[in-house]
């Protein structure tokens, strides 16, 4: 049996992105064979940024609200809420101590984050963030994680950690692997096809997922497009194959067949179509996230239940951990 580990942050709006390049992925990871499949709110993670208290809890419920809308299944995989399971924030201190400066130095999301928000924001936790994402995969012997590609560098750190570990106490973690899934590991911006989806840029450049029809249509309409008024994938054609990745997965029609079917087209009708089909889709995926938002007591139970289910595997963890460092 491989363990499949992965978490997603209540940091901001969903977007397309974190819906393609994650959720919808992990539900569609629940039918595999041979998988268990561990899926958290990553709201540790989330306080490296300055979050106001009221919106990050509204919006850890709404996380687990958006998880069953796509088809997470409580029965099937296990929902947790990180800081509801004190070992998280433990094995990160602990971890700490297996880790160089030197190395979380290098990553890249710590440079990009820290430098756009200047000196008052580059927070230790921030810096530590690596550490953290180290613990939440180690803890429970994590097989797989599968990540947009932004994350593999934070996998192969916590691959070094964990090696670290073992070698100097004897086996004690996993090494995980992460997975990519290769075309929407990346789902690009709307307004440059050269720069993730993210819901800390500009407005127009991601759809979020509670955003209206008549926004979806009209941002997509605005999204920018390559040169050369023809509809193909391509390295060369960076803008419009992230289109047609976006319409492949809202459509269920492979790219070479999205290619046919609009050959002779133009940018227009493939943009306008694109929009009318997320729209249609995400205004269905709405209604369906309202009814299961609004029982916030069974969404309470289905994370107790979750919490429970991985406490006992972390709880573990650690205990044997610590007895290895001597600390009572
Ligand atoms: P985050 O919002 O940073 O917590 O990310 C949660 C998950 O969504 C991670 O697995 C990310 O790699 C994935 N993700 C976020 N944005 C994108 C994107 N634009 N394309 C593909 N995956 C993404």
């Amino acid at each position: 049996m491989k363990r499949v580990v992965s978490g997603i942050k209540p940091s901001g709006d969903l977007t397309l992105g974190n819906y393609l390049g994650a959720m919808k992925r992990w539900a569609e990871n629940q039918h595999k064979e041979g998988y268990e499949n561990f899926f958290f709110v990553a709201n540790l993670h989330a306080i490296t940024v300055k979050q106001d208290a009221d919106q990050l809890k509204k919006r850890t419920y709404d996380i687990i609200a958006w998880l069953l809308t796509v088809g997470v299944d409580p029965n099937r995989s296990v929902i947790f809420v990180q800081s509801m399971i004190p070992a998280h924030s433990e094995i990160c201190w602990i971890l700490n101590n297996y880790v160089t400066m030197g190395e979380l130095g290098k990553m890249t999301q710590f440079k990009d984050k820290s430098a756009k928000s200047g000196r008052e924001g580059q927070l230790a936790g921030l810096y530590d963030y690596p550490v953290l994402m180290a613990g939440d995969v180690l803890l429970y012997d994590a097989d797989e994680i599968p990540v947009g590609i932004d994350q593999v560098q934070h996998v192969e750190l916590s691959r070094s950690i964990a090696q670290r570990f073992n070698n100097t106490h004897g086996e004690t973690f996993k090494l995980p692997k992460a997975t990519l899934s290769e075309k929407t590991s990346k789902i690009m911006s709307l307004n440059d096809p050269l720069k993730k989806m993210s819901k800390s840029d500009t407005e127009d450049s991601y759809i979020s997922l509670d955003e209206n029809p008549e926004k979806i249509i009209r941002k997509f309409k605005r999204a920018v497009t390559d040169s050369e008024n023809s509809i193909r994938y391509g390295e060369d054609k960076p803008a419009i194959s992230n289109l047609l990745v976006i319409l492949s997965e809202f459509t269920e029609k492979s790219i070479d067949e999205l290619v046919r079917e609009y050959e002779g087209k133009g940018y227009g009708q493939f943009k306008k179509d694109i929009g009318e089909i997320v729209a249609d889709k995400l205004t269905y995926l709405q209604q369906k996230f309202a009814e299961v938002r609004n029982d916030e007591s069974r969404l309470k139970s289905i994370i107790s239940q979750g919490n429970s289910n991985a406490s006992i595997l972390a709880n573990e963890k650690v205990s044997i951990v610590k007895d290895k460092l001597g600390l009572i």
